[in-house]
């Protein structure tokens, strides 16, 4: 992801969502411009040459882009599982996990929380939530996966 801060401020005013980047501006005048996705384990390195693709690819949408200026990028982690599904439980007394959304965490952010809450209070919550049993791990090794060197643009989110 990158920010680009453009000469002149109010130059757009909604998101804007193509196959190649997504731009979005915020209210402090910057542009957000994202994303790729990588398999990448825990490495949030950012590449020049990334940031550069993405940058001309949100200037190929919007011309005056181009000349803006990139004020700062960086990279974040998309939590994910070896089945695609979250870890919504208990593990051990007292202990609760709710991770591996991947690309939907944001998303699934307020039923999350509603049935962790249940979880919590020690209430059913009226929701099987036992496919994402943390326990289906349980004993396996899980590592993050080796840096690979696959990158691609994606979509929203
Ligand atoms: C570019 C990008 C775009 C995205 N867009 C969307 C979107 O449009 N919609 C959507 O639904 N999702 C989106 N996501 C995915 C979403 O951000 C994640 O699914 C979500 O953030 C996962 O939430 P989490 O709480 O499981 O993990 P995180 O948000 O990673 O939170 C983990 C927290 O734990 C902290 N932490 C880590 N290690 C330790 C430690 N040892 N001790 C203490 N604290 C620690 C970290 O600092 C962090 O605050 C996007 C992700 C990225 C990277």
């Amino acid at each position: 992801m990158l920010y680009l801060q453009p000469e002149h401020a109010g130059l757009l005013q909604h998101v804007i969502n193509a196959p190649e980047v997504y731009i979005v501006p915020r209210s402090s005048g910057k542009i957000l411009i994202g994303a790729t996705v990588e398999d990448a384990g825990y490495d949030k390195a950012v590449s020049s040459d990334v940031v550069a693709g993405l940058h001309r690819a949100a200037a190929k949408l919007v011309p005056e882009l181009a000349d803006a200026r990139v004020t700062s990028s960086w990279a974040g982690l998309r939590p994910g599982s070896p089945d695609n599904l979250p870890l919504l439980g208990q593990t051990d007394p007292g202990i609760f996990v709710a991770s591996g959304h991947f690309r939907n965490g944001i998303l699934l952010a307020p039923i999350t929380a509603r049935i962790m809450a249940a979880l919590v209070m020690g209430e059913s919550g009226g929701i099987d939530i036992s496919a994402f049993s943390p326990d289906r791990f349980r004993g396996a090794q899980l590592t993050a996966h080796p840096a690979r060197k696959h990158q691609d643009s994606e979509q929203l989110p």
